[in-house]
């Protein structure tokens, strides 16, 4: 087991995307508060954390809690949207912080739709630079991408352009939009793909990489969608390896352990011989709709083999399929997060404190303005 923390160090952005699942929160971190959840993260023995937001390059002490969290043996990651990182002084620093790995997020090589997608011009070129920044001072870079309506047809252009422009990429991440959530929520209608919609692109993509010795990993997408590659499945991969992750939200939500990695099942998913290793149907939000799932009828052994014999993974074990059988709980619907681990809830995350709700209020107009301009919806206050 290889498992991996989420920290959100801040909850505001410099770009305002309209289906993002974690928008601006009054909640905000110092070093203090981020130390002890760190802390805990190492006393749970947790292979490695994820530093993200909001945009986490937005927090002052950023390079400082990556110094503690990688000073204590942890693996440190980071998800940006590259804005920063296009500074080669931000990318030194981080680099010499201990930042191993960088997700930089970006949903479309159509410079067009890419601004569409993210409320704000001109954020292609600051990505391009950071992905070479953080190459150039010794960090690792994937690519992240959210399926959503305007990319779901040319997600295989859009790594061939990656690929061709920066070849030291060698692993992409697509999570399918979560529609349950903040801004995504209420702007469902303009952004929430059908799964359909994405399929053959996403497949076309997954053959791409994989032909050229490229890793992936998709999230949110039900294996019905995805058969060939099922073991790229992040859900299926936690499912296999019985694996946890712990998020620690900077909103009243506060901290989600999450165990369980089953979503909905209809009556299609009982004939289908991936059922015990398929996550189903992200439910949350009503945005995906359960007609959309039929059964596969392709063997289930190869895929857990694939799983467990990943030598790119640190968390494979060396077990073999008979013995994985032997130990392994069919993955169930209906309890796929516990809020508030009862250890972990005692651990505050950050704050609201006086100087936050102002700048919660104040960054809540300019978002307004913003938002009018690119014609989305705004998630409600905390407030109302
Ligand atoms: S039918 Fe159900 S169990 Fe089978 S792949 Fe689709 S969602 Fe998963």
């Amino acid at each position: 087991m290889a498992n991996i923390g989420y920290l959100q160090v801040v909850r505001h952005c410099n770009h305002l995307c309209g289906f993002c699942s974690n928008p601006t929160t009054p909640y905000t971190h110092d070093f203090e508060s981020m130390r002890v959840l760190v802390d805990d993260f190492v006393a749970r023995g947790y292979f490695g954390i994820i530093l993200t937001g909001g945009e986490p390059t937005l927090h002052p002490e950023l390079p400082r809690i990556a110094a503690y969290a990688n000073a204590q043996g942890l693996h440190v990651r980071l998800i940006t949207n590259g804005s920063r990182l296009s500074q080669p002084d931000f990318a030194q620093a981080l680099g010499d912080a201990g930042v191993r790995l960088v997700h930089v997020s970006i949903y479309s090589t159509r410079p067009e739709v890419e601004a569409k997608l993210r409320g704000t011009e001109d954020t292609l070129s600051k990505a391009y630079a950071a992905i070479d920044n953080a190459a150039r001072f010794g960090i690792e870079v994937n690519i992240n991408c959210v399926i959503n309506k305007l990319n779901a047809g040319h997600l295989h252009e859009n790594v061939r352009v990656l690929v061709e422009q920066h070849p030291h990429i060698r692993h992409f991440v697509w999570n399918n939009l979560d529609p349950s959530m903040g801004r995504a929520e209420v702007n469902q209608a303009m952004f929430t793909p059908r799964l359909a919609e994405f399929e053959l692109s996403l497949h076309r993509a997954m053959k791409f990489l994989h032909r050229s010795g490229r890793t992936f990993r998709v999230e949110k997408v039900p294996l019905c969608y995805m058969t060939d590659f099922a073991w790229a499945s992040t859900e299926t991969r936690k499912i296999v390896k019985n694996e946890e992750r712990i998020v620690h939200f900077l909103d009243d939500k506060q901290t989600v352990r999450q165990t369980a990695w089953g979503h909905i099942y209809t009556e299609a998913c009982d004939a289908c011989t991936l059922r015990t290793i398929c996550g189903g149907l992200f439910d949350r939000g009503d945005g995906y709709d359960p007609a959309e799932l039929h059964p596969v009828f392709v063997p289930l052994q190869p895929v857990v083999e694939h799983i467990l014999g990943d030598g790119t993974d640190p968390s494979t074990r060396p077990i073999g399929f008979a013995q994985w059988k032997k130990r392994f709980t069919r993955a169930q619907p209906g309890h796929a997060t516990e809020q508030s681990a009862p250890d972990a809830s005692v651990i505050p995350v950050g704050r609201v404190t006086e100087r936050g709700q102002r700048l919660y209020a104040a960054k809540r107009q300019a978002e307004g303005r913003k938002a009018k301009a690119s014609g989305i919806e705004l998630e409600p206050s905390t407030e109302e």
